[in-house]
């Protein structure tokens, strides 16, 4: 997907601060962050939302990558929030399947 911003940082050619990779999930840090950490996890080939991602496994992989990833950050014990906002109403901007990964402050409820 070439008109696809996060296509375009897995292809290297747009800019990001890149935190892990695998082959099939890349994280990177989100341009306009919302907690001290605030994380993206997409996969590497190019999905527009959750509801057109037709592995279960493959979801299953980027929920384990943001919870591993927030363990390393050293999130985990105080706490984080996994957020996956999905077409307008949820909030999704970027058609690109992403995981956000938001730590390092204390997390308000119910979300806006
Ligand atoms: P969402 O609203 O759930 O679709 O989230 C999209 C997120 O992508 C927002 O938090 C943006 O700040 C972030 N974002 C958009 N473009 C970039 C980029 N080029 N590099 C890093 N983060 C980005
Ligand atoms: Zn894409």
């Amino acid at each position: 997907m070439s008109g696809c911003i996060f296509c375009r940082i897995v292809a290297g050619e747009v800019p990001a601060q890149i935190v892990k990779k695998t082959d099939a999930i890349l994280a990177f840090t989100d341009m306009n962050p919302q907690a001290p950490t605030h994380l993206l996890i997409i996969p590497t080939m190019h999905i527009g939302s959750l509801n057109d991602a037709k592995d279960p496994n493959l979801l299953g992989s980027l929920l384990a990558f943001a919870r591993d990833l927030a363990k390393e950050k050293g999130l985990a014990t105080r706490g984080y929030r996994v957020v996956l906002n999905t077409n307008p109403d949820g909030g999704q901007t970027v058609f690109h399947l992403h995981v956000h990964l938001l730590g390092g402050r204390v997390m308000n409820w119910p979300p806006g």
